[in-house]
Order: C-alpha cells, then sequence, then structure tokens
C-alpha cells in the first residue's frame, strides 16, 4: 500500500468546523487506499498567542519552557482530529512528537530535525490506523526536553516524516492553492505556479514567502520528497492537485524570473567614516557573528579621500537593538564617526534559475524601479535571485513593478 503525508496549517484547523472537513480530505486519501500520515498546525492565532503568554511571563524567558509552553497548540489539534476521525469510523491515533519520537537538537525554539524513528508509525499502519501527528515538535533525547522547530515548523515536520516512512507524497495543505509568482494577497495579479524547482523555492522562502518553512523545501530536496501545496478549502471530493516542488528537469518552460518574494524582517545599520584599512570588517562583523547575529547585504562606499569608508549592511529585524549595542560597544576597536539604521525598510527579491543563462535582469529592475521614485539602499545578488533593499511604504509597488516587468501577471 502506498504512504501518504497530508499536512494542514493553522487556518485548515482553526475550529471544529474545518477540522471537520480536514477529516473529509483524509476520508478521501484512506479511501483510495493509502496509508496516511497526517501532520497538523496548532489553531491559527494559537501559537502566537502561547507565545504572548511566554513574553508576559519573564521578557527573558527560558527557551525550555518556551518550547513546553508552545508546543501544547499541536497537542491540542492532534487529539481533536483524531477524536473526528473516530466519530466518523475511520480508525485513528494521536501522535506527540516525542512518542514517535522525532529526535532533535536541543536549540530550543528552532531545534533541527536529527532523526525519526518510523516504526510505531508503521505498527499503527498494519493496524489499519492513520496517525494525527502533532507538528512543530520533537524531543532532544538525551534532556528529555521538548523542542520546538521555529515557526511554521509543522511543514518541516511533515516532509521530514515522509523522508522517514518513504511515503511517496506529501501534500501540504493550506489556505491558497500552491504556491503563486508572488504573495497573492498583495498582488491579485499574481498567478499560480504548477511546478517551482527546489532552488527556486528554497530562495523564495529564504527570501520571506512564508507558504513553505525553508527547512521544509532543504530536507524535500535532499530526501527527494515529492512535495506538493494545495488547499485545503477544495471540496474534499473533488480535490486540485496545487504546486509540486520539483526538480529542474521535470519543468518544461522555465521564465527568466520565476517570482518576487519580499521580507519586512530586515534592519539597516550604517557605521560612517569608518577607516578604510585592513582588519575593519573584521572588528565589526566578527562580534556580529560571535553574537549569532546574521548580516546579510553589505556596502561599503569609498569616500573621496580614501582614507575612510561609509560601510551599511542589514541584520534581522529582531536582532536590531542587540546589533547596535554591540557595535556601540565595540566603537574603540572599530573606529566610527557616527551609526545611523533604519527599521522601516523592506527587502524585495526577484528569483528564477533562468538568470544563470541570462545577463541585465537585475539592471532592468534597477531602471524599473528608479521610474517609480523608489530609491535602493542595498543590493545583493547571487546566481538565480537578486535583493533590493528599499524602504517599507514601498513594497506593494515595488512588489507589483517586478511581477509585471517580469511578465508574471495574469492575463
Ligand atoms: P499555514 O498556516 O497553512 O502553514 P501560512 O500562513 O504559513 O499557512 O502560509 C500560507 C500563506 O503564505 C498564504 O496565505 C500567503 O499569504 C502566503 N504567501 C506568501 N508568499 C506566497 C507565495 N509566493 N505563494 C503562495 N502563498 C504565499
Ligand atoms: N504553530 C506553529 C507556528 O505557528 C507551527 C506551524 O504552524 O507550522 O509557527
Ligand atoms: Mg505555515
Amino acid at each position: 500500500m502506498t504512504r501518504l503525508v497530508m499536512k494542514f496549517g493553522g487556518t485548515s484547523v482553526a475550529n471544529i468546523e474545518r477540522i471537520k472537513n480536514v477529516a473529509r480530505h483524509v476520508q478521501r486519501e484512506v479511501a483510495a487506499g493509502h496509508h496516511v500520515a497526517v501532520v497538523v498546525s496548532a489553531m491559527s492565532g494559537k501559537t502566537n498567542e502561547l507565545v504572548g503568554w511566554c513574553k508576559e511571563g519573564a521578557a527573558l524567558y527560558d527557551a525550555s519552557e518556551y518550547d513546553a509552553v508552545v508546543a501544547s497548540g499541536e497537542q491540542v489539534t492532534s487529539g481533536l482530529l483524531a477524536i473526528v476521525l473516530k466519530d466518523m469510523g475511520i480508525p485513528a491515533r494521536s501522535w506527540q512528537g516525542w512518542q514517535i519520537p522525532i529526535r532533535t537538537s536541543d536549540a530550543h525554539g528552532s531545534a533541527r530535525i536529527e532523526g525519526i524513528d518510523p516504526k510505531g508509525l508503521e505498527a499503527g499502519f498494519a493496524r489499519g490506523e492513520v496517525a494525527v501527528i502533532a507538528g512543530f515538535q520533537g524531543i532532544h533525547v538525551e534532556s528529555g526536553r521538548l523542542t520546538t522547530l521555529g515557526r511554521g515548523g509543522s511543514d518541516t515536520s511533515a516532509v521530514a516524516i515522509a523522508a522517514a516512512i518513504h511515503a511517496d507524497r506529501c501534500d501540504i495543505y493550506t489556505d491558497v492553492d500552491g504556491v503563486y509568482t508572488t504573495d497573492p494577497r498583495i498582488v491579485p495579479k499574481a498567478k499560480r505556479l504548477d511546478r517551482v524547482v527546489f532552488e527556486e523555492m528554497l530562495e523564495m522562502a529564504s527570501l520571506g514567502s512564508k507558504v513553505l518553512q525553508v527547512r521544509s523545501v532543504e530536507v524535500a530536496m535532499v530526501h527527494k520528497v515529492k512535495t506538493f501545496v494545495r488547499s485545503s478549502f477544495d471540496d474534499p471530493s473533488d480535490p486540485k492537485p496545487g504546486t509540486l516542488i520539483c526538480d529542474e528537469e521535470d519543468i518544461v518552460e522555465q521564465q527568466v524570473v520565476t517570482g518576487i518574494a519580499y521580507s519586512k524582517d530586515e534592519a539597516q545599520i550604517t557605521l560612517r567614516d569608518v577607516a578604510d584599512k585592513p582588519g575593519v570588517a573584521a572588528a565589526i562583523f566578527v562580534p556580529l557573528a560571535e553574537a549569532n547575529i546574521n548580516v546579510d547585504m553589505i556596502i561599503q562606499v569609498v569616500s573621496d579621500d580614501a582614507k575612510t569608508t561609509d560601510l551599511t549592511f542589514t541584520v534581522p529585524s529582531a536582532e536590531y537593538e542587540r546589533a547596535r549595542k554591540i557595535l556601540e560597544d565595540n566603537s574603540d576597536s572599530i573606529g566610527y564617526a557616527g551609526i545611523t539604521g533604519a527599521t522601516d525598510v523592506v527587502k524585495v527579491s526577484a528569483i528564477g534559475i533562468g538568470m544563470r543563462s541570462h545577463a541585465g535582469v537585475a539592471a532592468r529592475a534597477f531602471k524599473a524601479l528608479s521610474e517609480k521614485g523608489i530609491n535602493i539602499r542595498a543590493i545583493t545578488t547571487s546566481e538565480i535571485k537578486f535583493s533590493v533593499l528599499i524602504d517599507a511604504e514601498y513594497t506593494e509597488l515595488a512588489v507589483r513593478t517586478l511581477h509585471t516587468l517580469y511578465g508574471l501577471d495574469k492575463a
């Protein structure tokens, strides 16, 4: 019998009515003769509420207790879906991450899956049971503590379980019917894609398209899990295929640019009049790296006297205050005249494996954005994407401009 993983996100299990609708999707696949493992998220809004309670409890809350709290949202929905399935006459049982177990690192709040023992799930399949698994959770076996996989981590639970049980397919059901050329909530002209290449999906996810957690795409790519993104709001008796994440050779017609992503999770820092001499970049970036702060875009301007330079770079907005403090504490060893920053900035990116073989793709964007009066603060490029940092107020205009420029608008 073929094995299938079906993952349902927060809006798909937001209340009992929706959980019953999820159960009907599961019923269809069971009736088609599959062994099914279902992975569920917490009800939408629940994880935010739980995170808020932790912060209220203590500004510097203990990370392992944070995991104990936030993992509870998925415990509720996995139990509820199992209750509903059993009531429909479908044998099922709920599984918490620790019960399987899903073994992870001890990086509480953003743990990585290290291994999944499929034996318990397989024994359940042999008994004809649907496994209803709480997503997002794992266990650090050595300490016996619960862990969670980072926000959006149920996607990764699903794909990793699919790899562990050698599932034929992993279906990620969400509140949109597939992966679009950009976030359909801000660009109504966005088009649904039938297929997206793993590498592109990886870039889209890491550059802000939260439809899949980045790590889930990595796991799917490494373990060759056939992954679809599709809608849980489709009629369970008439499902649509959604978007397949696939290898490059499975793409028939390749566009130069496949998608546009944006991320508000950026902050800009500029150091003025830094000495233009060897060792300065190290003096700035080593302390930040030691504090685990990821620096992304970096631009250096050589000033007229060639003795000093301005250095601009970005850090995740959540790390902005901490990064500034580190730079201020190290001001003597770095040596700069002033420090300025901005958090009302956004990174807009265009992604496409077609960029490998086309020159001037980014240059067209710079021109189009300048024609709209949008100032570019920083730029980064790589083989299959480029990103620009702009003022947050121009987010939608910039995304729409690039979407149109690269011919992605739906007819
Ligand atoms: P779930 O709760 O099911 O995990 P998420 O909210 O995490 O759902 O992800 C789905 C959302 O991702 C969509 O509602 C959509 O607004 C957003 N999104 C951002 N970029 C894209 C994209 N390129 N294609 C589809 N959805 C996208
Ligand atoms: N409930 C968790 C979150 O909101 C995990 C998930 O939904 O994937 O981040
Ligand atoms: Mg999600």
